[in-house]
């Protein structure tokens, strides 16, 4: 067919199957150099500390995306890992179904942002709850590459907070209810907020498991609730009062 000719239907194209070879290499950068380095040699991650901003960051970076200026003081965490969010799957990556359910999550660290995608080494995922603290299980040392397979998942150290049951008659159960049904609202309107949570993120998800299972807020969770709750409220006065006061045609921040 010659090649300036036009085809009317789809169907007149005709086709060769071939294949082409392609391979493709990926460099993991300065810091992620270092980062696979430190969990192959010393079984621990490196995370990167931002001199303006203070924020810390998992997996180490060069850069802070926040601040744009080099981070240059890297250091291993030192503390349990805990799980930010998860699910459970029945299908392997090539789409085959799985002997049992693989539970994978993401696993962050207090005060440090960004997080690892990993497998949670759990035998019934029902077991599994947000915030419940885990640490990696790794490879051996001998066999570690510096891959992030050198980690064979994460396992649970605790079982997070334990249900609590409200005791009592029907007029206290009730009181539980409400309270609960309280601190659901204010937490859902905290989030709606848009106010940016992160730096109270594990607070949050901690707050926002117990809600989920009915429990019982502390006196000192309860007030971090309110606290949160009236920083939304700012917030959400803020974003108002400057969308009303700003043209629409110019960019804020
Ligand atoms: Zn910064």
């Amino acid at each position: 067919m010659p090649i300036l000719e036009k085809l009317a239907q789809p169907g007149q194209a005709r086709h060769w199957t071939d294949s082409i070879p392609l391979e493709y290499h990926y460099t993991a950068g300065v810091a992620g150099e270092e980062f696979r380095r430190e969990l192959r040699d010393n079984g621990r991650f490196l995370v990167s500390k931002c001199s303006k901003c203070k924020n810390t960051y998992i997996p180490a970076r060069m850069y802070c995306p926040s601040c744009f200026i080099e981070m240059k003081d890297q250091f291993p965490i030192d503390k349990p890992g805990y799980v930010y969010s998860f699910t459970s799957v029945n299908r392997g990556r090539s789409g085959a179904d799985t002997e049992l359910p693989i539970t994978v999550g993401i696993v962050k660290f207090e005060g440090v942002k960004g997080g690892i995608v990993h497998l949670l080494d759990v035998e019934d995922p029902d077991r599994v709850s947000i915030v419940m603290k885990v640490s990696p299980s790794l490879k051996n040392l001998s066999e570690r590459t510096g891959a992030i397979t050198d980690i064979l998942g994460f396992k649970p150290i605790s079982t997070g907070p334990s249900k609590t049951t409200t005791e009592g008659g029907t007029t206290e159960r009730h009181a539980a209810r409400t309270r609960n049904d309280q601190a659901r609202s204010l937490l859902s309107s905290i989030e709606e907020s848009g106010y940016p949570i992160e730096e109270d993120e594990m607070t949050i998800s901690s707050l926002r498991s117990k809600i989920g299972k009915g429990e019982h807020l502390t006196s000192e969770e309860d007030r971090l609730l309110h606290r949160l709750g009236d920083k939304a409220k700012d917030w959400r006065k803020a974003v108002k009062s400057s969308s009303d006061t700003e043209p629409t045609d110019t960019l804020s921040g």
